[in-house]
């Protein structure tokens, strides 16, 4: 590798770390971010003033500069990828009334203690009732960390050391390798694999059912599509075997969204006779990372009570950023998968005019957003894009906020579905930024 050698002099004016660190901005930082934080900034703008890529008297200023918003690694990005529930970028954004309530539950709060009596209560007591609220048809609800792991809960306590009916056209794989039946078996539990890829019947189930059966299984392939000679089973055709029937959704719907008549919720599952409905809280539901199980109390009862329950327990701030989400105003995510496509248009045709203003050659352009996050597979959503040159996705992703596209025939688009309206000024600054 070939390294710039600065001259002598220059490297000689690049002040020290201990002045740098004195510098009042820099002070305020490291009360807020922390010493660490602060100087790893200083250390990094010296590299840079040493490399010849900044001049040494500007240092402490790009140190100002570079430090981030919180004491966290992680940034915030707004989401330009037209998928709305991106796993990579964490999936659902929280709501403001979720933000709030994480907010308040951030201090000390009653998290299991009722100020009325001053004795212990129930931990979660109001997110489960919220829950039960708006899913009247089912009898008790837990929360855990996640939808793998409210599965996981599910296979050990009703199944361990015995089998678990299911589909050979549900044994699916929900990405980055999680696979179900993995999961599955890594509770102790035996699979009993039913029917076919494409097609599996009642009497298949049916067969199948025996002294051995923990529960059946029935999992949303929430991620792919099978066409042509197919056959599935409703959850109604296996309630009668005498064995339970939990299925495993994946979205988190609570009830039906008329957008998308090919998902599953929670409600419809529940009235069509599945004694156990699992699912993720992060995804078409809007709200926090976690796993939730709605259904028959005796058998809910049993998960919440198994020792593994303690393990995959939730901590308050999913417990207050849930209920907030449950109870509170419509999520983001509802909102961008229910904008009106004619209003993405109008944001995209203004954002572009006001970027070629700024001299960046932006254009309006016709989009298709998704879902996402294991969800709706092959559901597109008319969105609007503002399309730029490709050499700005890159210099996009790492600014600050950073803005994350999606390159596409030599193009990075801008799509606006997954992009919250106020953040359109913010989107318009970081390409004014990259293209100046
Ligand atoms: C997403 C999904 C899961 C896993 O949920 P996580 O919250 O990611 O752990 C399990 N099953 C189905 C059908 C899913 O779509």
């Amino acid at each position: 590798m070939e390294q710039q050698v600065p001259p002598a002099d220059g490297r000689r004016r690049i002040a020290r770390t201990d002045v740098l660190l004195a510098d009042p901005r820099l002070v305020e930082a490291a009360g807020r971010l922390g010493r660490g934080v602060v100087k790893a900034a200083v250390v990094a703008a010296q590299g840079r003033a040493r490399a010849g890529e900044i001049a040494p008297e500007t240092v402490a200023d790009a140190a100002v500069e570079s430090l981030p918003p919180t004491a966290s690694g992680l940034r915030p990005v707004i989401n330009a990828t037209g998928v709305l529930l991106h796993t990579n970028l964490g999936r659902a954004p929280l709501s403001d009334a979720a933000r709030d309530a994480v907010a308040v539950a951030s201090g000390a709060t009653d998290v299991e203690l009722d100020l009325d009596t001053g004795r212990r209560a129930r931990r979660g007591r109001s997110v489960l009732a919220a829950l039960l609220e708006r899913v009247p048809q089912a009898e008790a609800a837990h929360v855990v960390n996640n939808g793998a792991a409210a599965l996981l809960l599910a296979a050990t306590t009703l199944a361990a050391g015995r089998e678990i009916v299911i589909s050979r056209g549900e044994m699916v794989e929900i990405g980055d390798g999680f696979r179900i039946p993995e999961l599955l078996a890594a509770t102790g539990a035996r699979l009993r694999e039913v029917g076919t890829t494409n097609r599996t019947s009642a009497d298949d189930y049916a067969a199948a059912i025996g002294d051995e059966t923990g529960f059946i299984l029935k999992v949303h392939p929430s991620n792919f599509l099978v066409t042509g000679f197919t056959k599935g089973t409703d959850v109604a055709e296996l309630t009668g075997l005498g064995v339970p029937v939990v299925a495993d959704i994946g979205s988190g719907l609570l009830a039906p969204e008329p957008l998308l008549p090919d998902e599953p919720d929670a409600a419809s599952m529940l009235k069509g006779g599945a004694h156990l409905v699992t699912s993720s809280g992060d995804k078409l539901l809007g709200g926090p990372q976690c796993g939730i199980v709605l259904g028959r109390e005796d058998l809910v009862r049993r998960l919440a009570r198994h020792p593994l329950a303690r393990a995959l327990r939730v901590g308050k701030l999913t417990l207050a950023a849930l209920e907030a989400t449950v109870r509170g105003p419509r999520t983001p995510t509802d909102e961008t998968l229910h904008a009106d496509v004619d209003v993405l248009r109008e944001r995209a045709e203004r954002l572009a005019a006001r970027l070629r203003d700024g001299g960046v050659d932006a254009r309006f352009v016709e989009s298709e957003a998704a879902v996402g996050g294991g969800g709706a597979p092959g559901v597109v959503l008319p969105s609007a894009a503002v399309s730029l040159p490709e050499p700005f996705a890159a210099p996009l992703r790492r600014g600050t906020p950073a803005v994350m596209g999606r390159v596409d025939d030599g193009r990075c688009l801008l799509d606006l579905r997954s992009v919250r309206p106020d953040q359109d000024d913010a989107v318009a600054g970081a390409v004014l930024g990259v293209g100046a």
